[in-house]
Formats: structure tokens, C-alpha cells, sequence
């Protein structure tokens, strides 16, 4: 039996055996990846609380602190920064966003909270042209805060990779595309770690809305490495080489019900109806039932410009 059918017994978001939990909240835990790196893992589904929702992580040299992602809540920052003020004794000095889904971004201005000072945001212009200006101050988002933040990003390169230096530790933030227009991993050499913001799920049936298809499955397999790595994917579990081929797998069974529906003019919502994933690829959560049909009409969309 392969290791992927046994993943299917445990639960979604069961604690990862051999792998320390530095923190534990209704939302979400923190996992010791590696000297000075952690993970956020956020488990919104297990008690429906979505203050962080996204994964993100802390990446800890000596003289900065770098925080991945800026959650779904103020208040989902405001706890991953004192997380990291915690392990590191530093209050986050720089934050890199993936990508502009509110659930990554949202919760920017908790990073001002509990007196610390601002950190430098790090984003694509792209990413910083889409992200979530509007909505209320509603306790759950300070919107004027937010796109004050937001205003102020540091803007990356779109064409080749930024260095930044933490103080004897260097992280590589990578410009990719596929999950959006303008996606960023973080990279570690050494420890071999990469974020991979939504370009990466796990276990979990990734959110096509504002997917290029055909870029998607080329940009995963462009961060993956040839040596042991520990992936963060931006839902789900922390991820392996076999689980990000189990995606990849999935991404195939989804293109091959696209292009047929495609072909025989079926639409996306009846080419879903009844589709399933094969058993042999593990259970796959829906953070939504409508996702089989929002992934197929994105592949119908990109057929379709071919086809013009
Ligand atoms: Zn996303």
C-alpha cells in the first residue's frame, strides 16, 4: 500500500508525529520545522474558527525575523507576531504576502499591534495592485490600518528573485504564477524549506477562482527540490515530495474531466456533477462543494482563449 492511501485513515489535521508544537489554538498550531523556522498550520475547518485560516510561518536570522503571510484576522497577525516575538525575542521586522486572497492579507494591521513597530511588508506590484483595500472595521479587519500597510510595501521584483538577509540566514523570495497572476514563494536553502503560499495544498482541494491552469502544475513542480524538504503549502498539512505528487495527480484528473467536458460542450457545472477524485489519490477536503466546478470552469475559460 502506498503511503498515500495510508494518509487517508488519519485525520486532516491530526498533530504530525516526530514534529514539535511550539502552540496550539482553536485556529491553528505552530510547528518547529527546523533551528529558527516554524510553520503556521491553521485548522479552520476543526472548530470553524478562521482567524488565521492560511498558513503561513517564521523564519528567525540574527537580526531580523520574517513573518510569512498576513492571515485572514487582525487578530491571526497580532498572534503570529507575538509567536514570533516569543521564539526569536524579536518582534517581526519584515512580512512577505503570497499573493492577494484575503486570507492571506486581511490581517495585516494585527502586525501593529502590542506596540510593536510596523514591519516591512514584501509583495509583487501585481499583489500589491489587488489587495483587499475595501470593508469595514468590523473587529475582524482595521481597513484603514490595512491599506495604510498595504501602501507602503516594499514591491518586488516580478522577474527574478529577491535576496533578503535576516543576519546569517538568507531567504529567497521567487515569483512564480499559476495559483494567481502573481504568486511568491520563500525559499531556505539550508535548511531546505519552502513556502509555497497557495501554489501548494495539501489534503485539501485547492480554490481554482483566480487559477491559470496550465501554469498552475508547471510553477509547483519549479520549487520542488531533488533533496529532502520540508514543503508549506498554504492549506493543509506540511508537505513531502509524495504529497505534492499526489497533488500534481489530482491537477491531472481535474485538466483530463476539464478538457473532455470541454471538447463535448458540457458545461462546468455538469461535467462536477458526479465527478470524483480516485480513491488511490486520498481524501481530498472541500473548503467549499462548489470547488470541482469553480477548477473546471477555470481550465474552460483557458481552453476557450486557445481556441480563439
Ligand atoms: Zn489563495
Amino acid at each position: 500500500m502506498s503511503a498515500a492511501v495510508s494518509l487517508t485513515g488519519r485525520p486532516l489535521f491530526a498533530d504530525e508525529p516526530g514534529r514539535k508544537v511550539v502552540a496550539k489554538e482553536p485556529w491553528g498550531r505552530v510547528e518547529e520545522v527546523n533551528d529558527g523556522i516554524w510553520a503556521i498550520v491553521s485548522t479552520p475547518l476543526e472548530k470553524k474558527d478562521w482567524t488565521t485560516l492560511a498558513n503561513g510561518g517564521i523564519i528567525a536570522g540574527k537580526e531580523r525575523v520574517l513573518v510569512v503571510e498576513s492571515f485572514a484576522r487582525t487578530e491571526g497577525a497580532a498572534w503570529a507576531a507575538r509567536q514570533a516575538r516569543e521564539l526569536t525575542g524579536r518582534w517581526p521586522t519584515d512580512v512577505v504576502i503570497t499573493h492577494y486572497h484575503g486570507d492571506h492579507a486581511n490581517g495585516v494591521a494585527g502586525f501593529r499591534q502590542d506596540g510593536g513597530e510596523t514591519p516591512r511588508v514584501w509583495t509583487t506590484a501585481a499583489t500589491r495592485e489587488l489587495l483587499p483595500r475595501g470593508g469595514r472595521n468590523d473587529g475582524r479587519t482595521d481597513a484603514a490600518a490595512r491599506a495604510e500597510i498595504y501602501d507602503a510595501a516594499g514591491v518586488l521584483d516580478a522577474s527574478e528573485s529577491t535576496e533578503i538577509d535576516l543576519g546569517g540566514r538568507k531567504v529567497h523570495l521567487h515569483p512564480r504564477a499559476g495559483h494567481t497572476a502573481s504568486d511568491v514563494t520563500i525559499e531556505v536553502e539550508d535548511p531546505s524549506v519552502v513556502f509555497y503560499g497557495d501554489l501548494l495544498w495539501n489534503r485539501m482541494f485547492p480554490n481554482y477562482r483566480d487559477t491559470t491552469p496550465t501554469v498552475f502544475a508547471s510553477s509547483i513542480r519549479a520549487a520542488m527540490r531533488e533533496r529532502d524538504t520540508v514543503y508549506v503549502p498554504g492549506h493543509g498539512p506540511l508537505a513531502d515530495e509524495q504529497d505534492i505528487e499526489r497533488l500534481l495527480s489530482v491537477l491531472s484528473e481535474i485538466e483530463a474531466v476539464a478538457r473532455e467536458s470541454f471538447s463535448r460542450e458540457i458545461t462546468a457545472g455538469q461535467a462536477a456533477t458526479g465527478f470524483r477524485l480516485p480513491e488511490s489519490l486520498g481524501e481530498w477536503t472541500m473548503f467549499s462543494d462548489n470547488y470541482f466546478e469553480v477548477a473546471i470552469s477555470a481550465w474552460h475559460r483557458e481552453l476557450a482563449k486557445e481556441q480563439d
